[in-house]
């Protein structure tokens, strides 16, 4: 059954949280099986040349102390992941122009050579060039999330940017092949159910292989400090329908969602239509300084682990490759 924009909003404000988990459980085991994937992440710079008025890694975050890891430094951390039997390794970084084209491809190509691994970078809008260059070098996937389907809103969190720039990187790395992920902010200050509708539909209609999807976390030093934080509960909603309405597309259980709710959060959206967990691997006297909001939970490898026990599920024994071709109608 198809769900309409209205449709959508309408579940949105009234359906039973507990209910929408469920239908969305449903088609999480129907479409995507038991498997949960551990997707490792390694955030090895936060410099940003952007300004989003909402992230702690913005340029003008002067408080911010930055670092940057150096790439043999990423290399030996990503070979020592692989041998913990990480099957995807994700490569994040504010947008940080000091990494040229050609470190990134050396990196990714030693990676690589270490063995059966997937690779996500999620390095934010690059030169289409550089994208062409580390598909071939052998990168797989692209996470760009999309952050929020509102125009106005998007202008308004992004100085200088266009969410219609943010969607032609996101269109050129799908057609170069990338399994890309997308995905957006629960509770966005000025954010309405209608942009949250929009958001479900965007997922599906861009055919989005996975897709992020985080409550907003207020973090000092932003424009945005004073703000109120977004709910889990309307977070656990949104996922739940992305689920019901796009099906198979790869659905973390966010480090967001941990971070203002817990374990309990995280076990919610596991058993609310989540199948993906990203384990935290930066070497702790950098991940100290990736704030981009406040309190951010680490979850580590053993935690995502037992987090998947907790839920009766599966560890993902493959490198947890895109859903979408296979199984959507
Ligand atoms: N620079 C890359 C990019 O822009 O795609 C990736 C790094 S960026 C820090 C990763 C994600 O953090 C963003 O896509 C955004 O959704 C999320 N983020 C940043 N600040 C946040 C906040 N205050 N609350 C929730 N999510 C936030």
């Amino acid at each position: 059954m198809r769900m309409t924009y209205d449709e959508i909003i309408k579940s949105l404000k009234e359906d039973p949280l507990e209910e929408l988990l469920k239908r969305a459980d449903k088609i999480r085991r129907e479409y995507v099986g038991e498997e949960v994937h551990l997707r490792g992440i390694i955030e090895f710079s936060n410099y940003c040349v952007n300004n989003c008025l909402y992230c702690g890694l913005r340029r003008d975050n002067h408080r911010l102390k930055r670092y940057r890891m150096k790439p043999q430094e990423i290399i030996n951390l990503a070979r020592n992941l692989i041998k913990q039997g990480v099957k995807t390794i994700v490569l994040q970084s504010g947008d940080d122009l000091a990494y040229k084209r050609d470190d990134i491809t050396e990196i990714v190509k030693a990676i690589k050579q270490e063995g059966e691994v997937a690779i996500t970078l999620s390095l934010g809008e690059r030169p289409f060039s550089d994208y062409e260059t580390w598909r071939q070098a052998g990168a797989d996937r692209y996470l760009m999330k999309h952050e929020t389907v509102n125009p106005e809103l998007y202008a308004q969190l992004h100085p200088g940017k266009t969410f219609e720039g943010r969607l032609r990187h996101i269109v050129f790395l799908k057609e170069l092949g990338y399994e890309i992920g997308v995905g957006n902010i629960v509770g966005l200050p000025g954010q309405s159910f209608e942009d949250l509708a929009g958001d479900i539909l965007f997922i599906k209609e861009i055919e989005a292989d996975m897709a992020g999807i985080g409550p907003f976390i207020p973090q000092e030093n932003t424009p945005l400090a004073d703000k109120p934080s977004g709910s889990v509960e309307l977070t656990l909603r949104v996922l739940a329908l992305v689920r019901i309405v796009a099906k198979t597309p790869h659905l973390p259980a966010t480090t967001a969602l941990a971070t203002l709710g817990g374990e309990d959060a995280q076990l919610k959206a596991l058993r609310g239509g989540a199948n993906v967990i990203m384990p935290n691997f930066t070497p702790e006297e950098f991940s100290r300084n990736y704030k981009i909001y406040d309190g951010k939970t680490k979850v580590t490898f053993s935690r995502a682990k037992e987090l998947i026990k907790k839920a009766g599920r599966k560890i993902g024994q493959d490198i947890g490759g895109s859903l979408r071709c296979r199984t959507h109608p």
